[in-house]
């Protein structure tokens, strides 16, 4: 299997390649030539597998230029035991009809963890592969749950090493807490003193730094941001979309071709692309239902087919959503479009320049078969949170209910009854003060004190890598200046052999 680039067709790079750059040299994504079929009896092999069989099934289809050695490795490191569930992604079932997909079982509590547990090791076996002999510097400007997630997949995973930044004052108690007290001999944490823009920038200035950059050549190590458009962390992601339906079939709630639908709280695009994929290669699935916040651009997007970033930032009680560039959907025009990789410059051009583009009537079209698109404000999240607590006594976060409420209004809205699976993105403890306040609390400056009072009202435990992080010691305070990350990361690598 090769993969060609979103601006450049022409392309043929190996799955290793493409996972060890990232990025295209043209700016574009790498997406795979051809995607591989998933029919009836394929489906019906995996109900019988648990979850990292499952996987290893999915993976080898992409990852063709790996040993079967290492996908198995990679995919029992990622989820055999990493997980406070065997079953990695458990299934709630809420009512007839309505399941609820949790994906945030993992070493961090949220979603990122089903992509960045096994990322690192794609990575460091396609190294080998690509640039034998390196070694990999990972650095991260993180508003949240990314920076953690990174951090514990990277924890200890030989020949790589892992830098974090995040804003002084942008993360909540809980996040930043589960970073300070972050445990491996590989791994740093900073805060800076600034927004989630002067972390980013600092980070993108040291990667671009020559001087760096030949410092660390000589000690061959290379960069890598590891960030949400490497096809490493969207291929993991097509695993749970299939493995969702074939427990639905095995449990018998379904029966195969049923179609279901999928909503999925949506901010970089990466999750719900990752439906899409599953849906393209065979997996019955109808509608998928995008779920944003009150930063709609998608929702807009795919009613209107004009993506225009113009428009205020907003900051939301569900802040893994609170984006405005949704880097992933650029895979989805380049196949909507009949993979015309003219077309999709255009539209970045236009982007880069105007921070608006208008997609052409044939995209339209494809994109209103294909999605449902909607959001949901504060308010309407909190209630629905509350909503679903007493009819079912189920607690899910804001991220979760915002997916929920856009289904409930997809279903009024076009009467369409069919079966299906809302994406669950988090822990509630993760944002434990806006779920407290949901049920009519009142949340506590300190936000543990807040967990332990949910945990009082509603029965539901919190998970205990969350617990775990209040009596663990802090083990990075230090708070530098944007000018003084650089400095700060030659000092972490020094240490680093
Ligand atoms: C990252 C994240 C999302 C958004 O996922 P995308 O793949 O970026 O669309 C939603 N919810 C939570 C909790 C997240 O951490």
């Amino acid at each position: 299997m090769f993969y060609k680039s979103t601006r450049d067709g022409g392309l043929a790079v190996g799955a290793s390649e493409a996972i060890v750059k990232g990025l295209s040299a043209d700016g574009g994504l790498f997406v795979p030539h051809e995607l591989p079929r998933l029919g009836e009896a394929d489906i019906m092999r995996l109900c019988a597998m648990t979850y990292p069989e499952r996987a290893l099934e999915i993976l080898r289809l992409f990852l063709t230029d790996f040993t079967d050695d290492e996908l198995k490795n990679a995919v029992t490191a990622a989820y055999g035991d990493n997980f406070d569930t065997p079953e990695a992604a458990p299934i709630a079932h809420l009512l007839t009809g309505t399941y609820v997909l949790e994906l945030w079982h993992g070493p961090t509590c949220a979603f990122k963890d089903m992509a960045l547990q096994i990322l690192p090791h794609f990575l460091t076996a396609a190294m080998k592969r690509v640039i034998p002999g390196k070694k990999v510097a990972i650095l991260t400007a993180t508003s949240g749950d990314t920076g953690k997630a990174a951090l514990e997949g990277f924890k200890d995973v030989p020949g790589t090493s892992i830098m974090v930044f995040y804003p002084e004052d942008g993360v909540s108690e809980m996040q930043k807490r589960q970073m300070t007290t972050q445990e491996g001999g590989n791994v740093a944490v900073c805060a800076v003193r600034g927004n989630f823009d002067d972390c980013q920038n600092g980070v993108k200035a040291i990667f671009t730094d020559r001087a760096t950059r030949s410092e660390l050549a000589a000690r061959d190590i290379v960069f890598s941001s590891a960030n949400s458009m490497n096809w490493g962390r969207l291929c993991p992601q097509i695993v749970y979309y299939a493995s969702v339906y074939a427990e639905l079939v095995k449990n018998k709630e379904i029966e195969y071709g049923e179609k279901i639908n999928i909503a999925v709280p949506t901010g970089n695009f990466g999750n719900i692309l990752a439906a899409y994929y599953a849906k393209e290669m065979g997996v019955p699935i109808g509608k998928l239902i995008c779920a944003s916040n009150a930063n709609n651009v998608l929702t807009d997007f795919i009613k209107t087919g004009v993506y225009d970033r113009n428009r205020r930032f907003v900051t939301t009680n569900s802040p893994s959503m609170d984006i405005l560039i949704s880097s992933n959907l650029e895979r989805l025009l380049y196949h909507l479009c009949g993979e015309d990789d003219g077309a999709v410059r255009g539209w970045f051009a236009e982007l880069a320049e105007k921070g608006r583009y208008e997609v052409d009537d044939r995209v339209k079209a494809r994109l209103n078969e294909l999605f449902y698109a909607g959001w949901c404000n504060d308010e309407d999240t909190k209630k629905t949170i509350g909503g679903v607590f007493e009819d079912y006594s189920y607690l899910m976060d804001t991220h979760t209910a915002v997916a929920y409420r856009v289904l409930e209004d997809y279903r009024r809205a076009t009467g369409d009854g069919a079966r299906c699976v809302v994406v669950s993105t988090a822990s509630p403890y993760k944002f434990v003060s806006a779920v407290y306040e949901a049920l009519g609390g009142e949340a506590s400056p300190d936000e543990f004190d807040t967990a332990s009072l949910l945990e009082e009202k509603t029965g539901a435990g919190m998970p205990r890598a969350l617990a775990e992080t209040r009596d663990k010691p802090v083990r990075f305070c230090d708070i530098v200046a944007q000018g003084e990350m650089p400095g700060a990361v030659m000092d972490f690598l020094k240490e680093i052999r």
